[in-house]
């Protein structure tokens, strides 16, 4: 699904990421743990093109979207993204925010982009909230519309960056319940979190990130039950 080969990206002479080469499998869940201004952001947000690598080459589904004229909007409706701050439409509904990107791109009449977007809301439990603003929605409802918002386009690949960052603790769960459900699904994630423990109950894969490298990566049992870098085991040292 995802063929990172040689990623390097610098903002000016800083250079974040150092060479990365990783393949991610159709399906597979995968966690990127390690300390912060580690890259993780910049790695995920280039996997969309929020950020345009400085060199190295990125296939999706078999696509290059590195080389000269790939197409940005087809990338970004294969990849949906989630952000610790949600970034919802503030003067929209919840169902406008929902259905605004499938109509304007084209790609379904607003009666089907409503009927879609109804039945994602129900998936991740706010099936009455339709008609809200995301003012008078909590945290974690506001993640949840966020989830559903990404997944209006049918992605074939869900990016979360710290999606339970911002959130009161009593919200992080109902958040990570409804990313555990896509998983169950089948749904490809690339997940950046903190959440040690629902890395370990859900990823197929850990990767951990420090100095714009990938130090190491491994199953869940292999990164937290046995960490081999001391770079990996000097950070959950720290959060576990
Ligand atoms: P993480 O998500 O692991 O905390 P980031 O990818 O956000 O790390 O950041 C890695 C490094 O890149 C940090 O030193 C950060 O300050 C720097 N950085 C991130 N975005 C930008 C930007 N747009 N311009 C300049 N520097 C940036
Ligand atoms: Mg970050």
């Amino acid at each position: 699904m995802i063929e990172i080969t040689n990623l390097h990206k610098s903002y000016g002479k800083l250079e974040v990421l150092k060479g990365i080469d990783q393949h991610i499998a159709k399906g597979e869940v995968v966690s990127i743990i390690g300390p912060s201004g580690s890259g993780k952001s910049t790695f995920l947000r280039c996997i969309n093109l929020l950020e345009q690598p400085t060199e190295g080459e990125i296939r999706i589904a078999g696509e290059s979207i590195t080389a000269p004229g790939a197409c940005v909007d087809k990338l970004r409706q294969k990849v949906g993204m989630v952000f610790q701050h949600f970034n919802l439409f503030p003067h929209k509904t919840v169902l406008a925010n929902l259905t605004l990107a499938p109509v304007k791109l084209g790609l379904m009449s607003l009666a089907e982009a409503e009927a879609k977007a109804l039945g994602l809301l129900a998936k991740v439990g706010l099936a009455d909230k339709e008609d809200a603003y995301p003012s008078s929605l909590s945290g974690g409802q506001k993640q949840r519309v966020a989830i559903a918002r990404a997944l209006t386009m049918s992605p074939e690949l869900m990016l979360f960056d710290e999606p339970t960052s911002a959130l009161d603790p009593e919200m992080v769960g109902d958040v990570l319940d409804v990313m555990q459900s896509l998983a169950r699904d089948g749904m490809t994630m690339v997940i950046v979190t903190h959440e040690m423990g629902f890395a370990r109950e859900v990823s197929d894969r850990v990767i951990f990130m420090d100095e714009g490298v990938i130090q190491e990566a491994g199953t869940p049992e292999q990164i937290f039950n046995a960490p081999q870098n001391p770079r990996t085991q000097g950070f959950l040292a720290k959060v576990l």
